[in-house]
C-alpha cells in the first residue's frame, strides 16, 4: 500500500488546507527519519550490454514509514519543498560511499551513480563537500557519476552551470537523467558539461509496441553518440525491451530484467555470483 502524493491542484480551500497539513506532518516525519538515520540506500546495477557485466551501481534512497516503503518520488518532492534535500543528499552520499568503498574490492572497475536534484545545484559548497567525502573514503571522483534530474527548468542558470563545471573539473562524471521527459531537455544537453545520457524508461518500455518510441530512442542514441556521451537505457523489464535497446545501439542498460534495486548485503552476493547468471 502506497501513500498518496500531496495534491495541490483544483481542490477547495478547505481541502487544500488539510492537504497542506498532511504534507507538513509527513515532512516532519521525514525530517525525523533523517535525524535518526532511518533513510536507507539501495543499489541498482548498471549493465554493459555488450559484455553482460555490471559496470556500476545507482544509489536509490529508501524510506519506510510504519513498515511501508514510501515512494521516493513522494519524499524527494517533499524534501525539495521543505528544504530537506541537502540533508537527504548528505546522508545518501555518506552511506552509499561507505558501501561502495567495500563493493569495489570485489570489482575494481565498478562505478557509483548518485542522484542529485536540480534544486540543489545552487548549493555552492556541494562540489567541495562531495570531493572531500570521496577522498575520505579513498575513492576518486572519476568513479562517481552524478545523475541530474531536472525538476525545475534550469535554462541557462549560471549558478547551476558553474557548479556542474566545478564537478567536471574535479573529475566527476555527469549524467542527464530521465532524458526526454519532464524538463530534461536538449537545452540542458547543450549547456551542461555532461558525460552520460539516460533515456527515460517511458520510451524504452513502449519500444516494443510503437514505432514512434523506436524512432525517438534511435534518434536520442544517434544524438548522444555524436555528442560522445555514454548512453544508458533505463527500465529494461523484458528480453524484448533488451533486444530493442541493443538494436538501437544503447551500450548500457538498467532495469528489473537484470535486477531490481537491492540492499547492500544483497549487492555483495550479486557481485560475487553475477557471472553464474
Ligand atoms: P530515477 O533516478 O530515474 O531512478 C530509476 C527509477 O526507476 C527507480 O525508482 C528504480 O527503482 C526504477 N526502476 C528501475 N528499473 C526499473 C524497471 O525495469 N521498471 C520500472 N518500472 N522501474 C524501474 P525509485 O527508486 O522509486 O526512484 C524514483 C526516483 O526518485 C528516481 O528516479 C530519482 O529521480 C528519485 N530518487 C531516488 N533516490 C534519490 C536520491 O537519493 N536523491 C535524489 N535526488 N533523488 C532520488
Ligand atoms: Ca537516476
Ligand atoms: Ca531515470
Ligand atoms: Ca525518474
Amino acid at each position: 500500500e502506497l501513500l498518496e502524493p500531496p495534491q495541490f491542484t483544483s481542490v477547495s480551500r478547505a481541502e487544500q488546507k488539510s492537504d497542506n497539513n498532511l504534507s507538513c506532518r509527513l515532512a516532519t516525519k521525514f525530517s525525523n527519519a533523517l535525524k535518526s538515520g532511518e533513510i536507507d540506500v539501495y543499489f541498482q546495477p548498471k549493465i554493459n550490454l555488450e559484455t553482460n557485466e555490471i559496470t556500476g551501481l545507482e544509489a536509490l534512497a529508501r524510506w519506510q514509514l510504519a513498515g511501508v516503503f514510501v515512494p521516493p518520488e513522494h519524499f524527494i518532492a517533499l524534501a525539495e519543498n521543505y528544504n530537506l534535500i541537502g540533508q537527504l543528499t548528505n546522508q545518501i552520499v555518506e552511506k552509499s560511499l561507505s558501501h561502495f568503498a567495500r563493493f569495489i574490492t570485489f570489482n575494481r572497475q565498478l562505478g557509483l551513480s548518485i542522484n542529485l536534484s536540480s534544486v540543489e545545484l545552487c548549493q555552492q559548497d556541494l562540489p567541495d563537500f562531495l570531493f572531500e567525502k570521496v577522498t575520505v573514503y579513498g575513492l576518486s571522483p572519476h568513479m562517481i557519476t552524478l545523475e541530474i534530474t531536472e525538476t525545475v527548468l534550469l535554462e541557462k542558470n549560471s549558478v547551476s552551470l558553474e557548479i556542474l563545471a566545478r564537478f567536471r573539473l574535479m573529475g566527476f562524471q555527469l549524467s542527464i537523467d530521465d532524458f526526454g521527459s519532464g524538463y530534461s531537455s536538449v537545452n540542458m544537453l547543450q549547456n551542461g558539461p555532461f558525460t552520460e545520457l539516460k533515456i527515460d524508461k517511458v520510451f524504452i518500455q513502449s519500444m516494443h509496441s510503437t514505432d514512434k518510441s523506436k524512432i525517438i530512442v534511435q534518434s536520442i542514441v544517434d544524438l548522444a553518440k555524436k555528442l560522445e556521451l555514454k548512453i544508458v537505457a533505463e527500465g529494461i523489464e523484458t528480453r524484448q525491451d533488451l533486444q530493442e535497446v541493443i538494436k538501437a545501439g544503447c551500450k548500457y542498460g538498467q532495469g528489473y530484467f537484470f535486477s531490481k534495486p537491492i540492499n547492500a548485503t544483497h549487492v555483495t552476493t550479486c557481485l560475487l555470483n553475477w557471472e553464474d547468471n
